[in-house]
């Protein structure tokens, strides 16, 4: 075996490499490596859950948000956005429809937007639970005060998804406006987890600046935190944004975090991103075949789809819901895998 085959192995049987060994792996990974990669990821993935894929119905209710992130397409200052925010009751909706369709997870996100109230937003979780008790419903919504992580938690909201975006604290402050610090980001994940949330964490792959020594202090930050989801995607300029010259995050690098991700928290709940999706046409299906074990069909109501816009070119803004859940399964049954009705607990 070469150098590169015999670190993979001892990634999959340690579930941990040092700095210059994941440096070597990250930056010097040829095709049969990467394809000796993923078969391991796969058994690692198959040996907790089996050939199942779960899916997550999302709904983008806002694309308001009072942040400036340097990456972001709905960032307050872009005033070419064309905003929307859904009502309680057309949330409500799309959880119905979600459900009726066989998703038993949604996965509510917006920008920050503060004219939900705490009490809104638990209104929102508990109407949909009490129609659903059995649909898991999980928030991105951004930072918060632990009570309000409290509030909705008690009110029946059980995942929470907040990237840190990059586990560096410069790199954070190139990318982030100076009102928002690596620190609070990473004190919310702390009083997630501490609550009782299955949490998700994450990163863009390739944003602007980023260097391999910052992706494997995500791999270490990631592995530490142990969380239950992980959350990884290529960035992609937004013509809108200050980065919009900026190149974007490869397919290749992004499946490979998803295979060495897999082989350091073998038990995650991994997405294959829509931004995968969005810079490869069969992006998801390669991110399946590559560790992860999970896929996030859009709920939003197709009118608003294309406002949710976080980054240029981003796919499955033309359809309805029950045709982006029916492309889905076609396209993971092709892999060889299966979607499955359930809530896609961590186990
Ligand atoms: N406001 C919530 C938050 O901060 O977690 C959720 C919404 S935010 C738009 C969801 C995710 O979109 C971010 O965590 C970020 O990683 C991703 N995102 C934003 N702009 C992106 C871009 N240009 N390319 C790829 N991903 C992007």
């Amino acid at each position: 075996m070469n150098t590169n085959k015999t670190l993979i192995k001892k990634l999959n049987d340690q579930g941990t490499l040092a700095h210059d060994e994941l440096y070597q792996l990250l930056t010097a990974m040829d095709d049969s490596d990467a394809q000796y990669l993923y078969q391991l990821a796969r058994m690692k993935r198959e040996a907790v859950y089996g050939k199942d894929v779960y899916l997550r119905g999302l709904i983008e209710f806002s694309n308001y948000c009072k942040n400036d992130c340097r990456y972001c397409g709905i960032r307050a200052s872009n005033d070419r956005a064309e905003r929307y925010r859904l009502s309680a009751q057309e949330i409500i909706d799309c959880a119905d429809t979600g459900y009726d369709l066989g998703f038993r997870t949604v996965v509510l996100q917006s920008g920050e937007d503060l004219s939900y109230s705490d009490d809104d937003i638990c209104a929102i979780v508990s109407a949909i639970k009490a129609h659903h008790p059995d649909l898991a419903i999980t928030l991105s919504i951004g930072e918060k005060e632990k009570e309000s992580y409290q509030k909705y938690f008690e009110a029946g909201a059980e995942r929470y998804l907040l990237r840190q975006e990059t586990s560096n604290p410069d790199h954070y402050a190139y990318l982030h406006p100076a009102s928002l610090s690596l620190a609070h980001r990473k004190q919310c994940l702390e009083d997630l987890k501490e609550i009782g949330y299955q949490v998700g964490c994450g990163i863009m792959v390739g944003s602007p600046h980023q260097t391999f020594d910052h992706i494997i202090e995500d791999l270490y930050y990631m592995k530490d935190f142990n969380p239950q989801m992980v959350g990884i995607g290529p960035f992609i300029a937004h013509k809108d944004t200050p980065f919009r010259n900026e190149p974007n995050g490869t397919l290749e690098d992004t499946l490979h975090l998803l295979g060495i991700i897999r082989l350091m928290i073998p038990h995650v709940l991994l997405p294959a991103t829509t931004a995968l999706g969005t810079i490869d046409p069969l992006g998801r299906e390669k991110g399946i075949l590559a560790g992860a074990n999970v896929v996030m069909p859009n709920l939003s109501p197709r009118s608003v789809r294309r406002k949710y816009m976080l980054y240029d070119g981003k796919i499955c803004t033309g359809e309805e819901a029950a045709q982006c859940h029916a492309c889905m399964e076609r396209r993971i049954a092709k892999t060889g895998y299966q979607v499955i009705v359930d809530r896609g607990d961590y186990r």
